[in-house]
């Protein structure tokens, strides 16, 4: 069992924690210092502020990874948050073959400084799970004993080389030169109200680095996590609140001016903190509006109060009720039940990112849990808009003006507002129609609005935020299979991810050769697979892919991105090329649009660009009458500078020839593929392996039904449907019926014959011995063809070519046209073309496997 609640078992909900404090025009990004984690079935929040060690959703449950949070931003959209750690890593997060670099064992609580400027320090902020509390060992000394599973320590730092004894500077922000300790300023003891807009704005050009902790309840005292710290305004403050300090709980703080100061020196905005108890907040808002580009960052750390607030804090209450919106910072954050100290470290210089390994498997891990979050915040926002439905008034007090929520007494009342405004920013941006106009008034408001402006207000019915639908989460655990049919039906599933394919091995192995050949050499290349329906060709791609990754973790083979495309999900085919681009850069765009993006993204050159293997699965389906989707999902990948490995997968097998009329087919250079359909003795294979020693069939009845099936089409899927409703069937007369309790002839016949009962196999049955010779002729012409539509021109010839086998006189052409038009009016076949000719296009209206089967059991 994981020690920490994941995701994948919990639904969370991230908000901001009050106003932002900042903001970066040029990149469109808006600063928070702290951000609200709220988790489904819980009453406390959490809250995660800047400076704070954080564990963040991984790939193990267990072993979550470890960072401290540097920056807190949202961009323009206002939809995506993100958090800019520095990382700690585990010691199993460290290559295998570096572990013994250490020399000794690890503690089993021991992390490591992570020391990388090329690992991407930027996270998904909605992958945060909660604080964590990390205690610094001199390199000297050893670890603590007795202390809390939870906390962990940190003594050495890893480079990606070596380990190196760890410094506590290292954990603490750099402190600018110029910045004479704010000890000199003489002792001031105050809680320290949540950032200020006085300071921010006085901080001009710098940047404030904010933080406090506690690991007791709130009152005036306050003291440096890091002892060791050799920043001058963190011990001034440390010392000052040490000897403050008593048993009982505690705030510690420190401060630090991280960039270079050109207005005002780090003590000046220390010195504006510690003197203006009571304006502080008021100022705060405006001051911050007149400084867009102060990098600013809080870190506040509470337990859950347990006893009166402290005067300090009381007196930050009085705060809040002259109209200070920090104020309401301070009040929810004492409900936050979170932990440890705040460092920071100026990560803007980080050289450009390269590939790393643990960074790409954060990465991994990353996207991962960003569509695990995705799907459950479209569930969590279903619920919001349901609740809007209901209660509509509600979403007007969101409205309601700053002041009224500052006049509030109670935390929590403060607190509730605050929350409802947060979300009301996200269901503005979510549900606006016109949400650029909308996230601008939002997001750049630095007070909040007064009133609600009725006159102004969408008078229109607001549309859905969330159009697209989503599977529910299963909210217990599935239930186990009970008995040896249940299990059977279970693992005969098509939607259950078999454990092996066999039959597949050498397309397997082809299919593999050739991506990996490509991610390794870093150049493209397009595979074509064809195949009848069933055949395992999606299947053995996605078994591929995984192999692949599992390769590339253990540095087999470089670092690829993996995307995947269904012309089966698509409503148009031109949407395949916002999918693309969604799934590639996050970024939403027209079709016309993203077109133009890939296509100069795919052409550009990027020497650092790692492989990109797309699948496009149902290419079939991306037919448009230029032809333009297929022909650049060809042409991409032949690109000098794309790296991209595209494989399609269709059902017809000449789609290419047919794409490329008119332009060179030849240069493209496709390799193709073709899966055949499965043999009897395959299919018993198939099924055997998928029951995996479940002994629930007789094995005749197995063999009738691999036969049957492979006799009509080789399609495994159909094989499978076929023994799961014969093993429903057995299930069911389980009671009534003497026998063995495995599923016998008898079932299978009574599936066959529930199956294939539908009044088109009746009217094919009925047909006149013309007409089904006439079918079987276009059957035989679509496996020459490889296609699902031929001309009559082409049908009769196999038409007459039947009648002379069966001894029958072949039929002339006017008497094949008619009776293909009967077979059309009875809606068998489907017929194309404005006159009855020998051009005249043909398509069969039911299952090739309907046809054969209704023929074959006369
Ligand atoms: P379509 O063209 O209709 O998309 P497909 O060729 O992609 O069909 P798959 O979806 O890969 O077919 O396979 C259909 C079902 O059959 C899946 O449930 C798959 O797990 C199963 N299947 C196919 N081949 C095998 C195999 N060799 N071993 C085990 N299961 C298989
Ligand atoms: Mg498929």
């Amino acid at each position: 069992m994981s020690r920490y609640i994941t995701r994948l078992r919990v639904r969370r909900t991230y908000r901001w924690h009050g106003a932002p404090v900042g903001e970066d025009r040029k990149l469109k990004r808006l600063y928070h210092e702290s951000m609200t984690i709220s988790v489904e079935g819980r009453t406390e929040n959490t809250t995660v502020s800047l400076g704070q060690y954080i564990l963040i959703e991984g790939e193990d449950d267990d072993n979550p990874f470890v960072g401290q949070l540097l920056k807190l931003y949202n961009d323009d959209s206002g939809k995506k948050k993100t958090a800019v750690v520095q990382w700690y890593v585990r010691m199993c997060e460290i290559p295998q073959t570096k572990r013994k670099l250490l020399c000794r064992d690890p503690h089993p609580q021991e992390i490591f400084y992570y020391l990388d400027h090329s690992c991407d320090n930027e996270v998904d902020a909605e992958t945060i799970l909660s604080p964590v509390q990390i205690e610094y060992v001199s390199p000297e000394a050893s670890f603590p004993e007795g202390k809390s599973k939870d906390i962990l320590f940190v003594k050495l730092l890893w480079d990606t080389k070596t380990f190196r004894a760890l410094s506590s500077d290292r954990m603490q922000p750099p402190l600018s030169p110029k910045s004479p300790p704010p000890s000199s300023r003489g002792p001031r003891a105050r809680v320290l109200p949540t950032p200020d807009p006085t300071v921010m704005k006085r901080a001009v050009s710098g940047a404030v680095t904010w933080g406090s902790m506690s690991t007791g309840k709130i009152n005036s005292e306050a003291e440096s996590l890091h002892s060791a710290s050799k920043l001058s305004a963190a011990k001034a403050l440390s010392a000052r609140r040490r000897s403050r300090a008593t048993s009982g709980p505690h705030v510690r703080k420190k401060l630090d001016l991280c960039s270079p100061s050109k207005n005002m020196t780090r003590d000046d905005v220390l010195e504006e903190i510690l003197d203006e108890p009571k304006g502080a907040g008021k100022t705060l808002t405006s001051k911050l509006n007149t400084s867009p580009t102060g990098r600013i960052s809080i870190s506040i750390r509470l337990t859950p109060l347990k006893e009166p607030i402290s005067p300090a804090a009381q007196e930050n209450d009085e705060e809040s009720k002259t109209g200070t919106p920090s104020r309401r910072k301070v009040s929810t954050a004492l409900k936050e039940p979170t932990l440890t100290a705040l460092a920071e470290e100026d990560h803007e210089d980080s050289p450009v990112q390269t590939d790393a390994t643990p960074r790409s498997k954060r990465k991994a891990a990353q996207v991962v849990s960003s569509r695990i979050r995705k799907q459950l915040n479209l569930l969590k926002n279903k619920v919001d808009l349901q609740s809007d439905g209901e209660d509509g008034e509600d979403d007007d007090d969101c409205f309601l003006p700053a002041k009224i929520d500052l006049q509030s007494s109670s935390d929590e009342d403060a607190e509730a507002k605050i929350d409802s405004e947060d979300e009301l920013v996200v269901k503005r941006r979510r549900g606006s129609r016109t949400p650029r106009s909308t996230e601008k008034t939002c997001t750049s408001a630095r007070t909040p609005r007064k009133t609600p402006n009725k006159t102004t207000a969408p008078a229109t019915p607001r549309t859905p935020r969330h159009a697209t639908p989503s599977i529910p989460s299963r909210s217990a655990p599935a239930r186990k299979p009970g008995n040896v049919l249940e299990e059977a039906r279970a693992r005969l599933h098509v939607s259950s991810v078999p454990e092996s394919l066999p039959c597949r091995e050498q397309e397997f192995q082809d299919i593999y050769n050739f991506v990996e050949s490509k991610v390794i050499d870093g150049t493209g290349g397009c595979m074509y697979i064809s195949g009848v329906p069933g055949t395992g060709k999606t299947a053995t791609v996605h078994e591929v892919i995984r192999s692949l990754h599992l390769a590339s973790e253990q540095d087999e083979i470089p670092q690829f991105r993996f995307i995947e495309i269904n012309g089966m999900k698509m409503t148009d085919p031109h949407q395949a090329y916002v999918q693309i681009l969604q799934k590639l850069t996050d970024q939403k765009a027209t079709p016309d649009h993203a077109a133009a993006l890939l296509e100069k993204r795919f052409s550009a050159p990027a020497p650092k660009k790692e492989t990109t293997v797309l699948l496009v699965d149902e290419l079939d389906l991306l037919w448009t009458r230029k032809q333009n989707v297929m022909y650049n999902l060809f042409d991409w990948p032949t690109r000098r500078n794309a790296r991209l490995v595209v494989l399609t997968i269709a059902n017809t097998m000449d789609l290419p020839e047919r794409i490329m009329i008119n332009r060179v087919a030849s240069r493209l250079g496709l390799t193709r593929m073709s899966f055949q359909p499965y043999t009897f003795k395959q299919l018993q294979q198939i099924i055997t392996s998928r029951l995996n020693r479940v002994k629930a069939f007789e094995e005749d009845a197995l063999q009738l039904v691999s036969r049957k099936v492979a006799a009509l089409s080789g399609d495994a899927r159909r094989c499978l449907d076929i023994c799961r409703r014969a093993t429903e069937i057995c299930e069911h007369s389980a009671g009534q019926q003497k026998g063995s309790g495995l599923v016998g002839m008898s079932h299978v016949m009574e599936t066959l014959d529930e199956m294939f009962s539908s009044s088109y196999i009746t009217a094919i049955r009925c047909a006149s011995l013309q007409e089904q010779l006439f079918l079987r002729a276009v059957i035989a012409e679509f496996r020459r063809l490889g296609l699902e539509e031929a001309t009559f021109q082409q049908v009769f010839v196999q038409h007459q070519a039947l009648c002379r086998v069966e001894g029958l006189q072949p039929a002339s052409v006017s008497e094949g046209l008619a009776v293909c038009q009967r077979l059309g009016s009875c809606r068998l076949l489907l017929l194309e073309g404005s006159r009855l000719d020998l051009l005249l296009r043909i398509r069969l209206n039911v299952s090739q496997d309907d046809v054969l089967y209704a023929l074959k059991a006369d």
